[in-house]
């Protein structure tokens, strides 16, 4: 089945007048407040949430478990997550009742074809997240209008101008907690009594896969440990291979 024919064909420059007059008029609202506004009103049954389920995950997933806890939630199921992020989802699952987290793999024929040996992320780090991120990430999202992630502006001097509304091709992107400072997730983890994801006490503050992810020095950015040594600071599903994807993928049955 075509993208087309699952979505009405939406033009792009609207869409990104669409978010820039969200951001202008509800931007500066309470978190809470945002999450309600997305799911209730304006995407209705069309909007999910992207969570790596890492170091601060439990933040953004309390805050949907309050106002919609069937909320579908992807995560991209790299096959190279550490044992203990996937012990972590389990436990937010169960913990915060989340009823529809969806699990979401690569392609079979990418990884067979490009990747029998499983190291891909030694040789080409770029080629290794676009088959185990981007292109998971934009057959998930193509269904629905909208979605949400936890992304911070203090995480990165990358992400220091991220806005709460972003469009994101014919999509919009909501960022509830672009403003959240690390104060206020510690005392949000503290006030709701969240589990802490096991590698943060050793030093880990942003956790992806595990080939490409150290701890972090005190005063380092926070995702410094990300493909730490190399040029490559973000996996690519927040840039602007995910919207190419978006626009050229086809939902076959066997892809979806
Ligand atoms: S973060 Fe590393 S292991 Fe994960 S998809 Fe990207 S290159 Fe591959």
């Amino acid at each position: 089945m075509a993208l087309s024919a699952v979505l009405p064909d939406t033009d792009e420059k609207s869409v990104a007048d669409e978010a820039r007059a969200l951001e202008a008029r509800y931007g500066g609202l309470d978190s809470r407040l945002i999450i309600e506004l997305a799911i209730d009103h304006l995407f209705n049954e069309e909007i999910a949430v992207v969570s790596s389920f890492g170091a601060e995950s439990a933040v953004l997933l309390h805050l949907i478990s309050e106002v919609d806890h069937s909320t579908p939630i992807i995560f991209l199921e790299t096959g190279k997550h550490f044992s203990a992020t996937l012990a972590h989802r389990d436990r937010l699952i169960e913990e915060l009742g989340l009823t529809d987290v969806q699990n979401v793999y690569p392609l079979q024929s990418s990884l067979k074809r490009e990747d029998p040996f499983g190291a891909l992320s030694m040789t080409d780090k770029d080629r290794c997240c676009y088959i185990r991120k981007v292109e998971p990430m934009a057959r998930a999202v193509a269904p629905y209008r909208a979605w949400m992630t936890g992304r911070k502006q203090f995480q990165a001097s990358t992400r220091a101008a991220l806005p709460v509304f972003e469009a994101v091709g014919s999509r919009i992107r909501i960022n509830p907690l672009a403003r959240w400072q690390t104060a206020d997730l510690q005392a949000y983890m503290t006030a709701h009594d969240l589990p802490a994801h096991p590698l943060v006490e050793k030093g880990y503050r942003s956790i992806g896969c595990m080939p490409c992810t150290k701890p972090v020095e005190d005063g380092e950015d926070q995702r410094a440990g990300r493909w730490a040594g190399t040029d490559k600071t973000e996996c690519g599903i927040h840039l602007t291979g995910l919207t190419d994807t978006l626009a050229n993928i086809s939902l076959t049955e066997s892809n979806l």
